[in-house]
């Protein structure tokens, strides 16, 4: 990408929120499909519990859904196919199978370019933080192990965290209170804007949140979806994979970084 591409992007971006500048000190990463290849076992999985259940739900359009609720994935099917939202039980049931067929998955690997790219960021002097709707309790101990010296658990928002979850905003506007309160309790004056943020997701639900949360989004398209579905909810910048963005971390600081 040429530097002026993304300097065009961040243009657009202040005059649209009415911003000055950009002053880069922390980015909220997504996990599935960012930081992990795991979408393509949550597509799979998706698909043949549903098939199971006599609903319809192709792998592709699993990645639309990602992010939902399994309840608000089940019923958004159910609806469409049925004519009438899911009872408890169903969901309840369908999303036990779903459950037990990702966990007989093998575990996801660390997404090609993540781990270089975060090294990057961090020695930039940018703040590294992990934005996610799962709520695996060894999350933390899972990303320790792939991203060493990397995240922080003050840093991090999970389903354990928020009420409503992508595509509203909440999940990134808590990662920002977390933010400003670990930098004032690190000396910093922590008077955070959606300007010294950016965020960094692949999927439709995931770019419709982090805009909604007024923060400069760079979508990453990880996936099979065509690069309209993350540019239509309004990302700022598309990259084709992780390793890309890596390559381009330096221009993309040119652009995005503090400079007073
Ligand atoms: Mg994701």
């Amino acid at each position: 990408m040429e530097k002026r591409e993304i300097e065009a992007a961040v243009s657009r971006y202040l005059a649209e929120r009415g911003l000055e500048r950009m002053a880069l000190k922390a980015a909220m990463f997504d996990m599935d499909g960012v930081l992990f290849d795991s979408m393509r076992n949550h597509a799979r999985c998706w698909h043949e519990t549903m098939a199971h259940f006599g609903l319809d739900l192709p792998e592709w359009e699993a990645y639309m859904h990602e992010g939902r609720t399994g309840a608000g994935t089940i019923n958004l099917v159910s609806v469409r196919q049925r004519g009438h939202e899911a009872s408890e039980e169903e969901i309840h049931n369908i999303y036990k199978y779903k459950s037990e067929l990702f966990n007989q998955c093998p575990k996801a690997e660390r997404m090609p370019g993540a781990y270089e790219l975060l090294l990057k960021v961090k020695a930039s002097g940018v703040v590294p933080m992990v934005v996610t709707g799962s709520g695996q309790m060894t999350l933390l101990d899972r990303l320790n192990r792939n991203f060493p010296d990397i995240f922080k658990k003050e840093l991090m928002v999970t389903a354990f965290d928020v009420q409503y979850g992508k595509p509203n905003p909440e999940p990134y506007l808590m990662g920002m209170e977390k933010a400003k309160k670990w930098m004032r309790s690190h000396g910093d004056d922590g008077d955070l804007l959606p300007n010294h943020f950016v965020v960094v997701e692949n999927a439709p639900l995931g770019v419709e949140a982090g805009v909604a949360a007024g923060v400069f989004t760079i979508a990453v398209n990880t996936g099979p979806l065509p690069d309209e579905a993350l540019l239509t909810p309004g990302a700022n910048l598309l990259f084709h994979s992780m390793h890309e963005l890596c390559d381009e971390w330096e221009k993309v600081m040119e652009c995005l970084g503090d400079h007073k």
